[in-house]
């Protein structure tokens, strides 16, 4: 992986002469390079060895830094250069956070935040730790800890005072940069999330709508039940459905006796309200999720039972026609009178090539014959 030449070459400059610091800075400086070399070898989208190594780094620098810390406490370094240079960590440890944060945003320039992470380290390592080194020296050699730290800062001064000037000035830009980007990042985060909630209430109201229109579709607009035309792909599918499983699908046809009298004599609306009462009255007699009640015809309703022998659904019809004579709406055209209804029963346990046509036919016929034999009754298919 590491056939790269470093990016940060280490030189006898950054050398401070004291042991620890050295071989940690070392570390330090080969962590670096190892994320760089993966940077440019276009890993970058690799989110797990990238997370890796700036994991790897962001707990060695605060391990190396919590020993430099320790180290000027102990050498009883002045107060000022301490937080000075404590402050320049924690900033650093910031930096490396921003950047490990933002990362999936800064896709096209990894490597120049990388390299200034570098840039940094190497200017931190030649200013301020040679600073903290020599007044560690002078300390330990008995000179007093502010003569030690005021020597030094002239000593900076002097030397090196533009360099450093020109680099801070460039460090400030380039976080400033940084924060920038953090800022932007969040807010682009959440005006995605923002717009992902919009989006879903928006797809939770269309697949509302969906479904509504589906219903819609599939209900007589009058009596609030099915309609014929999902009864039709309801029964077709059924039936296939016995077919496979072997068991029985019976059928319901129920037709209102001397409806046209009552119109007649009450009037449209009042028949239509006769009507509604009716198919509810068939709803309500029906007790299974799979019962299936249709707007057949104009009065006429059927009612599709699966996985039901003749028996049983001889039973249902009887209380649909029991339900619909409780109603005891009064009918002057009736010999019964009362709004009643004649219903035709059909079942079969069908099998390959049986026609279903043929279950509606036979339901169809019983249900005149229980009209030829005195209405409000009910008929089976022979
Ligand atoms: P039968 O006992 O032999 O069935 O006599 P019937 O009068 O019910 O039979 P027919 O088929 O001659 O008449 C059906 C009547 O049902 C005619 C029509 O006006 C009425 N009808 C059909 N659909 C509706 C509807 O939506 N509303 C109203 N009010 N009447 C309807
Ligand atoms: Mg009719
Ligand atoms: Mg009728």
């Amino acid at each position: 992986m590491n056939q790269q030449p470093s990016i940060f070459v280490w030189d006898s400059n950054f050398i401070t002469g004291i042991e620890t610091i050295d071989a940690q800075h070392r570390s330090l400086v080969e962590l670096f390079n190892n994320l760089s070399a993966e940077i440019t070898q276009g890993t970058w989208g690799d989110t797990v060895v990238i997370d890796k190594l700036l994991e790897d780094l962001l707990a060695y620098t605060q391990h190396h830094f919590a020993e430099e810390t320790r180290l000027m406490r102990e050498a009883n370094l002045w107060l000022t250069h301490v937080q000075q240079h404590t402050h320049a960590h924690d900033d650093f440890v910031a930096q490396v956070e921003a950047l490990s944060s933002s990362r999936l945003t800064l896709a096209e320039r990894p490597q120049a935040l990388v390299d200034f992470l570098i840039a940094w380290l190497g200017y931190h390592i030649l200013g301020m730790d040679q600073m903290m080194a020599r007044q560690i020296h002078r300390v330990a050699n008995g000179e007093s800890p502010e003569k030690a730290y005021l020597a030094e800062t002239d000593e900076a001064s002097r030397s090196t005072k533009s360099l450093l000037t020109a680099i801070t000035r460039l460090y400030q830009v380039v976080t400033g940069l940084n924060v920038n980007l953090v800022t932007t990042n969040q807010q682009l985060e959440q005006r995605v999330a923002a717009r992902t909630a919009e989006l879903d209430l928006i797809n939770d109201q269309l697949r509302d709508a969906n479904q509504r229109l589906t219903i819609l579709s599939q209900t007589d607009g009058l009596l609030g039940i099915s309609n014929r035309s999902h009864f039709d792909v309801v029964f077709v599918s059924e039936w296939q459905r016995a077919i496979r499983s072997e068991y029985p699908v019976a059928l319901l046809m129920i037709d209102l006796d001397h409806f046209k009298q009552f119109n007649d004599n009450n009037g449209h609306l009042a028949g239509d309200r006769c009507l509604q009462s009716v198919a509810k009255a068939v709803s309500s007699s029906l007790r299974r999720p799979t019962d299936l009640a249709a707007r057949y015809g104009g009065e006429e309703i059927t009612v599709l039972l699966v996985d039901t022998d003749l028996s049983g659904a001889s039973e249902v019809a009887e209380k649909i026609r029991q339900a619909v004579f409780d109603l005891q709406i009064a009918h002057a055209g009736s010999s019964h009178h009362f709004v009643t209804v004649s219903i035709g029963v059909a079942a079969t346990t069908p099998i390959p090539g049986h026609k279903a046509a043929k279950l509606l036919a036979a339901a169809d016929g019983a249900m005149y014959r229980a009209k030829n034999d005195g209405r409000n009754r009910i008929a089976y298919s022979r």
